[in-house]
């Protein structure tokens, strides 16, 4: 699976990152990088998570 962020959704929030922290981070600009846009396995479940508590819905997980 693959996540993504459309970026003329996303307002920097945050929430996505408290959710799966070694896949999603804001940088110093409030710029959300995506860590490792390859979700391996063992991680599908945060994802899908940091996906649940973005206020704006501007996360995506699409198979690969
Ligand atoms: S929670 Fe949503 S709006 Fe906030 S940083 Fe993450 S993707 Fe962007």
């Amino acid at each position: 699976m693959k996540i993504s962020v459309e970026r003329a959704r996303c307002e920097g929030y945050g929430f996505c990152e408290q959710s799966a922290p070694t896949l999603l981070r804001l940088d110093d600009e409030g710029e959300l990088e995506i860590l490792l846009e390859e979700v391996p396995a063992a991680q599908t479940e945060a994802a899908e998570a940091a996906i649940r508590v973005c206020p704006v819905a501007a996360l995506n997980l699409a198979d690969a």
